[in-house]
């Protein structure tokens, strides 16, 4: 199949909810657009709250017996949505672009990031432990499943942020009801429709609406938990409303993550890298590295090296075969970020490159833009810009660079550079995120937890610990001395 007919494939069916299993449309469609072109791709339903009641009560039917399914068979479930998901990859990756915007390499890491994702965590369990066992006693440990799951999803990695929670939730034994960002509900809409052949009604259902609709599940009394992942101000409001109910939460929520690039590096070497961590994903990405802090030894050269290695990378529209960047996603998120070119413009900060953001292109677009050291108050290093503009910093102290790193209400992820292991490792232990990468960034997996300090978030995915997130703690003790109760 050509990339061009795959997506056609997708995009040429209808988008729907699923509802108890079954495919649901509503009367209200909303647009979904491409953001390279801001040209309708399709539309999709609008859920009212009779819906989203619908399909809670579906889920907490299904839980009924899916709670009591053999584990075995869950992980199994889980295991063959990840062989759906590859067998119609191509699919996927052309209808996540067109929605997306994001070029065919990053949809690629992200589809097949998604199948990796549902096979590993079918591996998963969480077995009981016995803490006493006695000829008079018996104490066991266990986890029990929660019920509905209401999963809450962003724009920037639609899909596999979505997986992230389905596949732990599955295995758990909980049922979920997604909720796909108003920006990017294509592909998640259209895995959850084409799962159902493999999985009871209601265990796995899908709405679409609009962030009314993101409120209607956060206070709903038929769900008892929600997996959020979005910015740090609307985590603020989910746990507000999850209050009422006690519903569980794990947030997953925004950063400011600090590069630290230290004085023996050799610059044509660490710029390219520094760059991606930077940009990948058109820096709309949580754990984008959004300061980077070069020691004053190299600082221009890493400054030249970074600026010369932008000016080779091609932004534009996703779907051609040699754009390594693609647009901004959505239409509040470009007038975001231009705030920020327009605060670095008026404060006459020296643009390093970029600056000039064209307003009538056909897309979304944002040039490559590198600010080269402003203040560490200015609102690019201390706010979250969630896009391609980047501010360099220097530093001559290891305390005080690790201090101004650590000077953030974030602690999402971090990244430190450098020759002398010993020496990333030291700062690196000092720095206070939920993930440090040295000499390296973006390692994933699902095995290994992910979560954010401060108020990056509340909670982990990923690992044992992100599938316990899924589930009670159930401690049962039996006495069994002989003449106790009779
Ligand atoms: P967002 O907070 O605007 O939206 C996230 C989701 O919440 C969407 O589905 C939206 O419709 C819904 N929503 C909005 N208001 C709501 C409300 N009051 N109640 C319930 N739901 C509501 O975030 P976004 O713009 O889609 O995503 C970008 C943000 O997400 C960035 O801050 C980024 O750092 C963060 N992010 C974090 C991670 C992580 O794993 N920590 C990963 C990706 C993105």
């Amino acid at each position: 199949m050509t990339v061009e007919s795959a997506q056609r494939a997708l995009v040429d069916t209808d988008f729907v909810m699923t509802i108890d299993g079954k495919p649901e449309s509503t009367s209200n469609r909303a647009p979904v657009l491409n953001p390279a072109t801001k040209k309708v791709v399709a539309t999709v339903p609008v859920a009212s709250r009779a819906d989203l009641d619908r399909a809670v009560a579906a889920a907490q039917q299904a839980f009924v017996s899916w709670s009591k399914t053999p584990l075995v068979k869950r992980q199994a479930a889980v295991s063959a949505i990840g062989d759906l998901l590859e067998a119609r990859a191509e699919e996927f990756i052309a209808l996540l672009t067109s929605e997306q915007g994001k070029p065919r390499p990053m949809a690629e890491w992200e589809i097949f990031g998604s199948v990796a994702w549902f096979r590993e965590i079918a591996k998963q369990s969480l077995p009981e432990e016995v803490l006493e066992d006695t000829k008079d006693r018996r104490v066991v440990s266990r986890h029990t499943p929660l019920g509905v799951v209401g999963a809450i999803v962003p724009w920037n990695f639609p899909i596999l942020l979505m997986v992230w929670k389905i596949a732990p939730a599955l295995v758990a034994g909980d049922t979920m009801i997604v909720k796909p960002s108003p920006f990017t509900p294509l592909c998640d809409l259209k895995l959850i429709e084409l799962v159902q052949e493999l999985l009871p009604p209601g265990v796995l259902s899908a709405v679409s609406g609009d962030d009314e609709l993101g409120k209607w599940i956060t206070s709903h009394p038929g769900i008892s938990k929600i997996a959020f992942t979005g910015s740090t101000e609307t985590g603020k409001h989910v746990m507000r409303s999850a209050a009422d109910t006690l519903k569980r939460v794990t947030l997953e929520l925004g950063g400011n993550d600090p590069a630290i690039v230290l004085p023996d590096v050799d610059p044509k070497k660490v710029a390219p890298q520094v760059f991606w961590a930077a940009f990948q994903n058109n820096a709309q990405f949580c754990n984008a590295a959004k300061r980077i802090y070069i020691h004053d030894d190299v600082y221009d050269a890493v400054r030249d090296e970074l600026v010369e290695y932008a000016k080779n990378v091609k932004v534009g529209d996703g779907a051609e075969s040699d754009t390594e960047l693609g647009p901004i996603q959505n239409e509040p998120q470009f007038l975001k970020v231009k705030e920020y070119f327009d605060d670095c413009t008026s404060n006459g900060y020296t643009f390093a490159l970029g600056g000039q953001i064209d307003s009538n292109a056909d897309g979304w677009f944002v040039p490559v833009t590198v600010v080269d050291n402003p203040p560490e108050d200015s609102r690019l290093v201390a706010e979250e810009p969630f896009g391609p503009i980047l501010p360099l910093l220097r530093w001559t102290d290891e305390a005080d660079v690790i201090r101004r790193a650590n000077d953030t209400i974030w602690g999402l992820g971090a990244t430190v550079w450098g020759a002398d292991l010993e020496a990333i490792e030291r700062i690196g232990r000092q720095l206070e995120a939920g993930t440090v990468w040295l000499n390296e960034v973006h390692q994933y997996s699902p095995h290994q937890v992910f979560g954010g300090h401060k108020q990056s978030g509340i909670g982990a995915e990923n690992s044992l610990h992100g599938l316990a997130e899924y589930t009670n703690h159930q401690t049962i003790t039996i006495n069994k001395a002989e003449g106790a109760v009779s």
